[in-house]
């Protein structure tokens, strides 16, 4: 009967949801253990300027070296460690990480931007500021060259807070972008109320081309009238390359270009996209 069947149904959810929520303990439990046994990595995805033609800026984007699963990718561990609040150990870690990548590149002479990313929580997080201000009085520490990438969630709240905050960042000389720019639902007048250097279009946008052609030149403009530089995500072939190129985006990154490479590859992808030996520059 269609009773009997209800229940069965409602028996059936519950085992799986128990079954769901007992895996994510573990990986919770597993998270924690991780975290302070330090098991992350950063891979570096190129970020391609259609002026000079090469690479001047590099997304950090964190991965765990799980000892028995292998790498694990950020959508796997980001929102339980943001939900249950251990991004803040995890976020000073990636700080960490990346602050030193972006001092020994420059002690390598390397003029190259890093990029990561800050999640709402860290952002809250008050042993953000003090990491920040630590890293910048390293004496090799590249002044401008270290940026901050927050999407618009972060900018939800008390704005006068926000600002302050987000001009003391500044102020360090740490760059600030918005992330997955388009995709929130903050109410848009933040943008010229804080220093922004940069906006990275989300990559939903630059899938949908050329329909979504009309909102990205929207964007484009508005970066122009801000004055902050804009990046495209998420490019993934040819057509999306030459569109952006040929209605004035500043930069382009995506598979398209590279896909996001360990350390140790890095430099040899940075080299070829700069040649100009590969398929994007004829
Ligand atoms: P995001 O910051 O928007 O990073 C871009 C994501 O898009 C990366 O995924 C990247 O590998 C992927 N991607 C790059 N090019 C293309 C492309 O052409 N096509 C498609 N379909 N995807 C592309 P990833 O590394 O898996 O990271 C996913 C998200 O996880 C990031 O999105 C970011 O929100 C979060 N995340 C990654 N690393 C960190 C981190 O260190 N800290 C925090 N808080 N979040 C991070
Ligand atoms: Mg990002
Ligand atoms: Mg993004
Ligand atoms: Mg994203």
């Amino acid at each position: 009967t269609s009773k009997q069947a209800g229940r069965n149904r409602v028996t059936f959810f519950s085992a799986e949801m128990g079954a769901l929520a007992k895996a994510r303990d573990l990986v919770e439990v597993e998270l924690k253990r991780a975290i302070e046994n330090r098991e992350f990595t950063l891979h570096f995805q190129p970020r391609f300027c259609f002026k000079t033609g090469t690479v001047i800026s590099v997304e950090a984007l964190v991965r765990w070296e799980h000892p028995k699963r292998g790498l694990i990718m950020p959508a796997e561990f980001i929102s339980i460690c943001e939900e249950t609040g251990m991004i803040e150990d995890l976020g000073q870690l990636i700080l960490e990480m990346a602050c030193m990548k972006a001092i020994s590149l420059h002690q390598e002479g390397r003029d190259i931007q890093i990029s990561l990313n800050i999640s709402p929580r860290q952002f809250e997080d008050n042993r953000l500021l003090k990491s920040l201000e630590t890293f910048s009085r390293h004496p090799d520490f590249p002044r401008g060259k270290v940026e901050l990438e927050i999407t618009e969630n972060v900018l939800i709240g008390d704005h006068e807070l926000i600002a302050k905050k987000l001009e003391a960042i500044s102020d360090m000389g740490y760059q600030i972008a918005i992330d997955d720019f388009g995709t929130g639902y903050s109410n848009l007048s933040y943008i010229s109320r804080f220093p922004l250097n940069c906006l990275k279009i989300d990559q939903s946008f630059i899938a949908q081309l050329p329909k979504s052609g009309p909102i990205i030149s929207l964007i484009l403009t508005l970066a122009e009238q801000i004055n902050a530089t804009i990046v495209a995500e998420g490019v993934e072939t040819r057509e999306h390359f030459e569109w952006l190129r040929n209605h004035k985006c500043d930069q382009a990154q995506g598979y398209f270009l590279s896909h996001p490479v360990d350390a140790e590859e890095l430099p040899h992808v940075i080299e070829t996209l700069n040649s100009g030996a590969w398929t994007g520059s004829q």
